[in-house]
């Protein structure tokens, strides 16, 4: 047991004394500084990115944290995956590893090291190793479509990812089940200053042979693509090639075949010319403003691609039909309308390539029906978001973090609860900050925002932004954790800093402020009918499976759910899942916003502890008892403070526990003897056994 080292902190921060938010941080500066990365608050693991290979996740690694307990070694993801593996295995009960923090913070990497552990512990034999490779080849995949080189991190996941690995009655791996989350599909058309497209592009222009891009229709510059920011079209330390290489061979190993991974690529650069699609001004002959292509090559090299007529893909870009009951009529678009919806169409091809090789991944991977099996849910998903500027990503990315907080909370007490009760020691009332209201508030199935944004998108007549904003001001007007221009706060004030087009929500996190603008557009998704009926048109059997609504005979006219409803019942599943198993968690931090070796920045890092509700974390977890350890290993450690357990010791363990301890007169409110365990209320009296023990 390492707990205490003085040089390094405290391994772990339930037994930090005093508890503020300044000792915590300075407690995880302290062993940042010393390369010691993770530190624990109870059986929560908080992981500091240190931006530099480390040399502790070797075979030695492995091997050491999987014959060791907990808190035997050095508080490492090893032993947390150690944990949760063995938990799985030997008391069969399901485990899920949820991993928050905020972009570059290092979830990816973890989730990543969860799974080379588990899989180096666990079975053998050839089927079980191939069903171990594919299952890690699914990161290549989803990082070629999924990632892209963002301001905060060179290899940012753009969705959330949700898998689930199961395995057999003696814990070797059968398969898994992979969900996706919310791609944020603005990227593929626009990306900031400095950023990147998703990298498939750029791997594929620079992996691709010479042939591969000709049959593509591709040149190999990046350069020569709108949709690819100009400025940024390589990244230090990332090989594009190399990576090209990796994903056809992760693809052929999941179980693509040749055809299938031609056709991904295919409709990857589909995306890439689309963009080049050059729409130009022109006037009917009534002088109504119209768009035109400026130069058809582009357009007849995508339906020689994806074998579309070019003619009715110009028509379907340039004008749009309104459907009655009794006629149809086409009206032109304009430029900017056009432009709007070669773009839409480019955003909806790209993330519904993404569900597809999901699900495609999943086929691959998924475990027969009738076997029973024990499941290991990893959950890598962005954390809490406070942007300059926040819009409807923010708040649903926002929602969810509300949801796992609220998770989070519920499963630690009842978890303390629970190991009380099967320690036989009464209950210590503990209290919390509920989130219930924040929840409900976005949630609530009638009068929740995103009920009400839903309603407005569905309403008919005119309806924009702001009515949506005007409805909830009037219904959220005293809500205590909603504030806007025209409502008045808790100290019954207006507030005049607030853009008018804004409303700001009191997250657990604390205050964010969104703005209305596009919310509705975002929430309907909606892609003009002509644009999907023209994909369903091709002769491309993958792009043209992607567009199924575009096929006249299923075209009713029943609306898909809007994107907010999608994601509001993905939560809903996902917090089902995890309230089914035991949880564990991963706290990912970010220690400068540079990417940079070393470097811990105070600040920073005290306004991700916040978010992640680190303070509350060690409270709620130490409001009964700080710290627990069965008896023979708190023995072990502490027998030499009495003479009738040192030298030798032959009675029971907690018998030993109470010579120990009664010797040093401790009072007996600091203690509570359960049946396997010491529970000990307040780490001062830890300190002080260990100072004693340093006295000897
Ligand atoms: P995002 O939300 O943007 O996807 P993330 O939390 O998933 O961010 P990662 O991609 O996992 O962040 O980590 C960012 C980078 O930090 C990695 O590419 C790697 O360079 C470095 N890194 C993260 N964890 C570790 C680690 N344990 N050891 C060494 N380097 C690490
Ligand atoms: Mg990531």
């Amino acid at each position: 047991m390492t707990l205490l080292e003085g040089s390094v902190g405290v391994e772990d921060l339930v037994l930090l004394e005093p508890l503020e938010q300044e000792s915590l941080i300075r407690n995880l500066q302290l062993r940042y500084e010393k390369k010691e990365i993770y530190t624990y608050i109870g059986s929560v693991l908080v992981s500091v990115n240190p931006y530099q290979p480390l040399p502790i996740y070797d075979l030695e690694f492995v091997t050491k944290y999987r014959d060791y307990t907990f808190y035997e070694l050095k508080p490492h993801i090893y032993a947390l995956a150690s944990m949760a593996y063995q938990s799985l295995r030997d008391q069969d009960r399901d485990q899920c590893i949820v991993i928050t923090g905020e972009s570059g913070a290092g979830k990816t990497e973890a989730s990543k090291l969860v799974m080379s552990y588990v899989a180096a512990v666990c079975g053998k034999g050839e089927q079980v190793n191939s069903v171990k490779e594919q299952l890690l080849q699914s990161n290549p995949v989803l990082e070629a479509f999924g990632n892209a080189k963002t301001i905060r991190n060179n290899n940012s996941s753009r969705f959330g990812k949700y898998m689930d690995i199961e395995f057999d009655f003696k814990g070797s791996p059968l398969g898994g089940v992979i969900t996706n989350y919310l791609l944020e599909k603005s990227r593929v058309v626009k990306q900031l200053e400095g950023e990147r497209n998703f990298h498939i592009f750029y791997q594929l222009l620079a992996g691709a042979d010479a042939e591969l891009l000709k049959a593509l229709k591709l040149e190999r510059d990046p350069g020569g693509y709108a949709y690819l920011n100009p400025d940024t079209s390589r990244v230090d330390g990332m090989d594009d090639d190399a990576n090209f290489k990796v994903l056809q061979s992760a693809m052929t190993v999941i179980g693509f075949s040749e055809e299938e991974i031609r056709q991904v690529l295919e409709v990857a650069a589909l995306v890439l010319k689309l963009g080049n699609v050059e729409l130009v001004n022109e006037f009917q002959a009534n002088g109504v403003p119209a768009s035109g292509i400026r130069d058809g090559r582009g357009v007849q090299e995508i339906g020689v691609l994806v074998g579309l007529n070019s003619v009715e893909l110009e028509r379907a870009l340039c004008s749009r039909t309104m459907e009655t009951a009794r006629e149809k009529v086409v009206t032109a678009l304009n430029v900017t309308q056009a432009q709007y919806a070669r773009d839409a169409l480019a955003k909806n091809i790209y993330s519904r390539l993404f569900n597809w090789l999901v699900d495609r991944i999943n086929e691959s991977i998924k475990v027969g029906t009738g076997e029973k099996r024990k499941v290991m849910g990893v959950l890598d998903i962005y954390g809490f978001e406070i942007l300059e500027d926040n819009s409807f990503e923010q708040f649903v990315i926002n929602y969810c973090n509300e949801k796992l907080q609220q998770v989070f909370i519920e499963m630690t007490l009842k978890e303390e609860q629970e190991e009380y009760k099967r320690e036989g020691i009464p209950w210590v009332k503990v209290d919390y900050f509920d989130n219930g209201t924040i929840c409900n508030l976005i949630e609530h199935n009638r009068q929740g925002i995103l009920a009400m944004l839903d309603e407005e998108c569905l309403r008919p007549g005119v309806v924009s932004d702001s009515t949506f904003l005007a409805k909830l001001n009037q219904l959220f007007s005293k809500h205590t954790h909603y504030e806007s221009r025209v409502t008045q706060n808790a100290q019954r004030q207006y507030d005049h800093s607030m853009g008018l087009s804004c409303f700001r929500i009191c997250h657990y996190a604390g205050k964010v402020t969104y703005n209305v603008n596009s919310f509705i557009d975002k929430n309907n998704d909606l892609l003009f009918r002509d644009l999907s009926q023209a994909m369903w048109k091709a002769r491309h059997p993958l792009l043209r499976s992607l567009f199924p609504e575009g096929d006249p005979k299923q075209a009713s006219l029943k609306r898909p759910p809007t994107a907010g409803s999608q994601f509001k019942s993905s939560v809903t599943t996902l917090m089902k899942n995890l309230y089914s198993k035991n949880p564990n968690y991963i706290r990912c931090i970010k220690p400068n916003e540079h990417q940079q070796r070393g470097h811990f920045s105070f600040e920073l890092v005290s306004v991700q502890a916040r978010y992640l509700g680190l303070l509350e974390n060690v409270r709620v977890r130490r409001a009964g008892y700080a710290y627990r350890q069965a008896y023979g290993s708190f023995l072990e450690r502490y027998r030499l403070l009495s003479r009738s357990t040192w030298p030798r010791w032959s009675g029971g363990d907690q018998e030993g526990v109470e010579k120990v301890l009664g010797e040093l007169s401790m009072s007996s409110e600091e203690l509570a003897f359960g049946k396997t365990k010491i529970f000990v209320k307040s780490p001062r009296t830890l300190f002080y056994l260990e100072e004693q023990r340093r006295l000897r």
